[in-house]
């Protein structure tokens, strides 16, 4: 079973989006500080990010946002996090989110968030880190990402030992109990790797 004390987040950052992906943000933030586990995310206001921050602090939870310096304004960097991290750029941020977390869920996003689910699932791939990764499919929302996902599976191009590298939730209730069985990690990120 993974010891997990800390999750990082991947989720959209637009505001105008379904009610109930935006309930969804709501329910994996207080969820998170329930269960006493940090939240780890891209420490922005705007979209599921901040709805995210803002109901696991409501709850009480811990809450690390790490922002690059030159989206400090666009994303508008969440204040009231507990701890606001502004790194130099892109690459470091990805980096420390990665390296800081014991795990990882992907909520509903656009291509920001793909980037971040296909770097930490390749990075898995490759070795570099060995930590649960689940996609929350919200209302179907991945169903065509894990269409073609299955379909990189068929024709070969992605070995089919690699199904393994991250789970599927259907809906937040089930995230924390996935994690919960997931093997503990053997190693954490391998820096010197990247
Ligand atoms: P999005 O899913 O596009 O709303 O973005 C979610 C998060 O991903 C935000 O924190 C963005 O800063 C970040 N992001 C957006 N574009 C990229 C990118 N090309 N590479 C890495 N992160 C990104």
């Amino acid at each position: 079973m993974a010891t997990v004390k800390s999750v990082c987040v991947y989720c959209g950052s637009s505001s105008n989006v379904r009610e109930s992906h935006r309930d969804a943000a709501r329910e994996l933030g207080s969820a998170l500080a329930q269960a006493g586990l940090r939240l780890v995310y891209g420490g922005g206001q705007v979209g599921l990010m901040g709805l995210t921050a803002e109901a696991a602090l409501a709850a009480g939870g811990m809450v690390t946002g790490i922002i690059p310096k030159f989206l400090n304004r666009h994303e508008i960097g969440h204040t009231r996090c507990t701890e606001l991290i502004v790194s130099d750029n892109m690459h470091d941020r990805k980096y420390q989110m990665a390296a800081i977390a014991d795990a990882f869920v992907v909520l509903p996003g656009g291509f920001g968030t793909l980037d971040e689910t296909f770097e930490i699932l390749t990075w898995k791939q490759l070795g570099l880190h060995d930590k649960p990764i689940v996609i929350a499919d919200i209302d179907g929302y991945w169903a065509l990402l894990l269409a073609l996902m299955a379909n990189q599976f068929k024709e070969n191009y992605v070995r089919p030992e690699h199904r393994e590298l991250f789970r599927v939730a259907r809906d937040v209730a089930k995230i924390l109990p996935i994690l919960a069985l997931e093997p503990e990690p053997r190693f954490s990120l391998k820096k010197n790797w990247l």
